[in-house]
């Protein structure tokens, strides 16, 4: 039996960043996560000596001085992992109705680069930029350095983000391309996404838009060194499997059922929250009511994923990201293609070490549950020949509708690996698979969004169901977990000043 101040449960993102902080700040932590490698989506996989990211693909804000390059600092990690930021004239280069669209970086040239195709509406370009601005600057370093880790915002939660960019511009394919640089990165909905989420994350790209050359895993193996590094411990393997209560408070949690039990003061949970909740026996401090919640909102959707491992020398690397419409309703999960369900792909090159080449470029497809969900039972690598047949044609569809936008691409791929929502379901525990946890919804703000605290005294959630997923949503989810110990003030100033 151990004893730590700090029991974490799952190593994703929100884990190791609420590790890497309790750590700092003097705390004895413990980090358990079911899986073989720490990262949850963070992880990568090598194959034929290349690093593929299984999440996180971009990032916003990381420019220096900006806030999830600020936090990174904070967790002594900035200058353990490789930046690129992406091309500054077009980070997202978007593909609707026969034209392509460029959102550059920084909100100047933002406007000024889609005022180009719509010069009637430069004023309404210009206002939705504030509005971004003014969502993205409440998580700002300024805020942080006056001792807040969010100035706010919850008013943003209740409006539609569909409606709010409909309001500010009138050329209906400007309303669409406004919305679909960002809408597959929250699986968006216009009759439910919050303008809260659109704009942070619009406006996070928009500022400082970058990806991780060498793989997202060395993020996450760096913070797990200054998780060690301040004493704290990881245990890998190791799947949390119920939580012992005494009264109102856990007093211990058992991994693998029973093979250990670590007791600690406190406990935090990365897991989703209705696993979290499943790890507790039946308890009147927890409501019928708020459990039942937990299970019936709905999920986002999942990507199934294609890997392309280039000949070396191939494909020139533009540092940018492609997204290939094949509906003109961009809120829509919805297309046909070939009988496919492939409303949008998303098309993400990594990178060569040296050279003007990409080593890999990874495709996502919006993925609904429904189109996998007669495997549900299956469990990874023992799902049997229709599974394997339905990746395979799936993956054929998706490269030849990519290959209307880049003709060659297929002949470019010396190696494609696949994956689909089961995958994510199976590594992550994530319900469905979903990519980004529970759909948020503005008719009903508060509900769908998950407390930190909760009515057992001594368990606190962190993660993307929090506040808004992604890395920097959940990294500033973490902290606002971590703030319930070490205090909001004292912790924000310390990350702003970092
Ligand atoms: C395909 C895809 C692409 C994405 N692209 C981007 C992107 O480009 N940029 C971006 O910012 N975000 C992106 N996201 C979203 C982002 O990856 C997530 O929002 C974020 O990483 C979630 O972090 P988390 O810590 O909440 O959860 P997770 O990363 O899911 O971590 C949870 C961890 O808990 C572990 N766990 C669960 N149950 C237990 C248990 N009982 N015992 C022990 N361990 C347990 C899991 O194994 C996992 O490691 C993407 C997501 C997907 C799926």
């Amino acid at each position: 039996m151990n004893r730590y101040d700090i029991v974490i449960i799952g190593s994703g993102m929100g884990g190791l960043a609420c590790g890497t902080i309790l750590s700092k700040e003097g705390m004895r932590v413990c980090v358990v996560e079911q899986n073989a490698v720490p990262g949850g989506c963070l992880q990568s996989f090598r194959r034929n000596g290349r690093m593929l990211d299984t999440g996180i693909h971009y990032v916003g804000s990381l420019r220096e001085g900006q806030v999830m390059y600020q936090y990174l600092k904070y967790f002594g990690v900035i200058d353990k992992v490789r930046i690129r930021l992406l091309d500054p004239a077009g980070f997202d280069r978007i593909y609707l109705d026969g034209r392509m669209f460029r959102y550059a970086s920084g909100f100047d040239r933002f406007a000024e680069t889609l005022a180009e195709d719509f010069p009637g509406e430069k004023e309404g370009i210009r206002s939705y930029c504030r509005i971004l601005q003014r969502i993205g600057g409440l998580i700002a370093p300024e805020v942080l350095r006056n001792g807040r880790l969010s100035a706010g915002g919850m008013e943003y939660l209740g409006l539609s983000a569909a409606a709010t960019i409909d309001s500010l511009v009138t050329d209906p394919l400007l309303r669409r391309v406004l919305a679909a640089g960002s809408v597959p990165l929250y699986s968006g909905r216009r009759d439910m996404s919050p303008l809260y989420h659109h704009a942070m994350i619009n406006h996070s790209n928009i500022e400082g838009a970058a990806c991780f050359p060498d793989g997202t895993q060395h993020v996450a193996d760096a913070m797990c060194e200054q998780i060690r590094a301040h004493g704290g411990e990881l245990f890998t393997h190791a799947r949390a499997t119920r939580f012992r209560l005494a009264g109102s408070r856990v007093s211990g949690v058992e991994t693998n059922g029973g093979e250990r039990l670590l007791e600690a003061k406190w406990f935090i949970s990365d897991a989703p929250p209705a696993q979290t909740f499943g790890l507790l026996e039946p308890t009147p401090l927890l409501r019928r009511a708020f459990l039942n919640r937990l299970t019936i909102l709905p999920n986002t959707y999942g990507f199934f994923s294609i890997h392309l491992l280039l000949r070396p020398g191939t494909v020139p690397y533009t540092g940018c990201n492609h997204y290939f419409y094949n509906t003109s309703d961009v809120w829509s999960a919805r297309g046909d293609f070939e009988g496919y369900n492939i409303p949008v792909v998303l098309l993400y090159p990594q990178p060569a070490e040296d050279g003007p080449y990409a080593q890999v470029i990874t495709l996502l497809v919006p993925m609904l549950w429904e189109n996998v969900a007669r495997w549900t039972e299956s469990r990874s690598g023992r799902r049997g020949e229709d599974y394997t047949a339905f990746k395979q044609r799936f993956a054929d569809a998706t490269l030849r509708f990519t290959e209307r936008f880049m003709p060659g691409l297929r002949d470019a791929a010396e190696e494609i690996h696949t994956s689909s929502p089961l995958t994510y379901r199976d590594y992550t525990s994530i319900p469905e698979g979903a990519a980004y946890g529970l759909q948020k919804d503005f008719n009903r703000p508060l509900a769908s969004l998950v407390p930190v605290r909760s009515r057992i005294g001594n368990l606190l959630l962190t993660g993307q169901n929090i506040n808004v997923h992604g890395m920097l949503g959940v990294t500033v989810s973490a902290a606002l977990t971590c703030s319930e110990l070490v205090g909001e003030s004292y912790l924000s100033k310390k990350i702003g000043y970092a």
